[in-house]
This record gives C-alpha cells, structure tokens and sequence, in this order.
C-alpha cells in the first residue's frame, strides 16, 4: 500500500508538489479558503526573472523555464516572453554596474542599454533614467491557468483537494498524524507536508514541531490604464528596488516593493503603500493623474538566506517543510516540485546543480 500524505496548503507550492509526487504517494491536499490560491498565489505579479534574487533561486529557476516555454500537454498558455528593463537614474550607475557584473557569465543574454535605447524601447521613462540593462528572456506568466491545469491533473491522478478545510489540530499518535478542521472532520495521514505559506510555522507550532522562524512581508500591487499603448513596452524595474511596472493588456501593473514585516493574515493593501507606487510611477514617468483600478496585496515568505526550504525536518522524520518561496513561489514552482517529489520519498538529487543540504531545514541550523 501506499504511503498517505496530506498537504496542508493548496497555493501553487502544494499544488505543484503533489502533481509531481502523486504517483508515488496518495495524496489530500487540505486547503483553509474556498479556492486554491487565494493568498499569496493568486495576488503574484506573475513574472518569471532568471537574474533574481540569490544563487539557489536563480538555479531553481533555470530548472523551471523549460516547464513554462514548452509545457507538458494540458498545460498551453501559461506563459509568454516578455522583457525585464532594469533601469537605473545617473547616481544608480554603480548599481546597474554591480547588477550586470553579478549576472552577466550566468545570463549571457543580459545586455546594458544606453539612454536613447531605454527611451526608445519604453518612451514614457523620464530624462532621468539614463542607464540600464535589457533582459530578453524572462515570462509573463498565467498564474490562474496553471494553477487551474496543475489542480486538473492532479485531480487526474486520482488526487484529492479539500477546500474549506482549516487545520487547527494536529496529533501524532502511533506514527501517524490525525489532522483536524475547524468544523470537527479529520484526515489521517502517515506524512504531512506543510506548505501552508505564510502560516507554515503555525502549522509546525499545532504538530509540535520546532518552527523555522520565517519573515511574511507584504506587498501591494495595483492596476491603472495608462491611457496610451503600452502593451508591446516591457516591464521596468528599478534598480533602487522601489518601483516595478509591467504592461499587462491595456493596463499596467505597478508595485513599490513594499516588504512591510506582517503577521500571517488575508493581507490588504494600505493606503501609504498604493499612495507610493502612484507617486514613484509619475516620478518615474510622463504619466500623471494615475488612478488605480485595483490594488491588492499579498504576502512573500521568507527566512534568512531567502531561499527555499524543502525536506523533512531534522527531528520529526513524518514532517516535511516545504515553504518560504519568497517572491519566487511561482516562477520556481516546476523545479522545487521536482526535486521536492525526490525529496519527499527520500531519493537523491540527481540530474541538478542542487543539493539536499541546499534546500533542506537543516542548513538554516548548521552554524559553519
Ligand atoms: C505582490 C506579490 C508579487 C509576487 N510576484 C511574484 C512573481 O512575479 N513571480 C513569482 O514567482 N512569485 C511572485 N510572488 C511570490 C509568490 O506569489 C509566492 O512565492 C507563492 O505564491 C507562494 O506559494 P505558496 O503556495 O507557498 O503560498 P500560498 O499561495 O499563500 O498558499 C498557502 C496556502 O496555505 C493555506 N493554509 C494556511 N494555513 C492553513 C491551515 N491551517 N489549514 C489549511 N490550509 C492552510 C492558505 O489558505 C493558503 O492558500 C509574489 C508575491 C506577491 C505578494
């Protein structure tokens, strides 16, 4: 027979995991909201960015991109290419020196631009802006769409999604954990998986394991009609990291990167934070009178070294972490299931440039 695992979280992360360990495992995928995805998941800015973040997510994300450009059958759709400019105003130099110079022999496809070239590839940028550098090879990516074709095939596989399922109790009682809701059902499992975002050290807390001490940090976005075409412009990051902007049909999606510490919770936008990313966009370009049609927030988790922690903890051989994907979660989502699925039915690391330790708990407890 086999092993029954529940995951507790049904964001992309868990989502994404048990479709690739379905055939080893049986699977329930318990999930608090009505939908999949109504936290962090469903509130990304849906980018993929291979120069991003640190060495393991950059690594993760290369074992990813094949899955978005030519993605298995029942998957069409969920991602087109798109341009990242990361642009920097004259004193910034040194930063879009020191960006190029950190990614150039791992991306070679980077190429610094000149002024005129980022005027004439996104005409609204102010006079400002004065140097940057292009990257033609990142995705826009349908987040609702894979989420809904990874929840089909998993479904498929014989898969099973329990929504409206909030866990509040955790036992373990003879080698095995009973899982309770909030209206009294339970589920029995021989191994969890917490994948529970944002909460995933309470969900340690309820099965009496040691938590990881992770960081959730808001972010706001918000949708605008810039009121000229700006579908063909790519999407522009400041090198300052306050700004980001990205056309998504007739409207643009903008954040400021706020990454306000924040308790796990339904995050909501505050007023200061959809205040600043109207006022550094119309620093940031010819446009004024912006006016937000949306705005929304979400959660990035994170611990210390800002990477991924995938397996199973140090001390309780049935739990397995799988959480902290930052602003990564999505754009990283086909390698970390890949090597999470290994991972969980204890088989090495093969075929890749990471390690176990890389990914594991146990190396944010290691103190050389
Ligand atoms: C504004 C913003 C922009 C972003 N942009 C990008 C981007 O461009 N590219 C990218 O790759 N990533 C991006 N991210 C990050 C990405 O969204 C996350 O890394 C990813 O969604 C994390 O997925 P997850 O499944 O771990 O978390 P979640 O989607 O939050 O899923 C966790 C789930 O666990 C459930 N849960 C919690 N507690 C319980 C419980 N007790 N019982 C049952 N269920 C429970 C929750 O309800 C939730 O649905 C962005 C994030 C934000 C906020």
């Amino acid at each position: 027979m086999r092993e029954s695992v529940v995951i507790v979280g049904g964001g992309i992360a868990g989502l994404s995991l048990a479709l690739q360990a379905a055939a080893d495992f049986d699977i329930t995928i318990l999930e608090t909201e009505f939908q999949p995805g109504y936290h962090s998941t469903g509130r990304s800015a849906a980018v993929l960015h291979i120069p991003f973040e640190n060495d393991v997510v950059h690594r993760l994300t290369l074992e990813s991109v094949e899955f978005f450009q030519s993605p298995p059958r029942g998957f069409k759709g969920i991602a087109d290419s798109m341009s990242i400019l990361r642009i920097g105003r004259i004193a910034d130099e040194p930063k879009i020196e020191h960006f190029f110079e950190t990614w150039k022999e791992r991306c070679s496809w980077l190429v610094p631009l000149s002024q005129n070239q980022l005027l004439a590839r996104c005409p609204i940028l102010t006079n400002d802006f004065t140097n940057g550098v292009i990257d033609r090879r990142s995705l826009h990516l349908d987040v609702h769409h894979l989420l809904t074709c990874t929840r089909q095939a998993f479904r498929e596989l014989g898969g099973r999604v329990e929504t409206n399922f909030r866990v509040v109790s955790i036992e373990s009682v003879r080698g095995s954990w009973i899982l309770t809701s909030d209206s009294g059902s339970t589920v029995n499992a021989d191994i969890i998986v917490n994948a529970a975002g944002a909460w995933v050290d309470e969900i340690a807390k309820l099965a009496g394991v040691q938590p990881l001490g992770v960081q959730a940090k808001r972010r706001t976005g918000i949708r605008c009609k810039p009121k000229v075409f700006s579908s063909s412009w790519p999407m522009c990051y400041l090198i300052t990291d306050d700004l980001y902007f990205k056309p998504e049909g007739q409207s643009l999606m903008v954040s400021p990167c706020d990454a306000t510490p924040s308790e796990p919770c339904d995050a909501q936008p505050e007023r200061i934070d959809i205040a600043q990313a109207i006022a550094r966009l119309e620093q940031t370009t010819t446009l004024s009178d912006v006016v937000p049609e949306e705005c929304w927030a979400g959660l990035r988790v994170f611990v210390p070294d800002q990477s991924p922690v995938i397996g199973y903890d140090c001390n309780h051989p049935g739990f397995f972490w799988y959480g902290s994907f930052g602003g990564f979660g999505v754009q990283t989502a086909p390698g970390c299931s890949k090597l999470g699925a290994r991972l969980l039915r204890h088989a090495p690391l093969t075929e890749t440039s990471l390690t176990a330790l890389e990914l594991s708990p146990r190396r944010l407890t290691q103190s050389d």
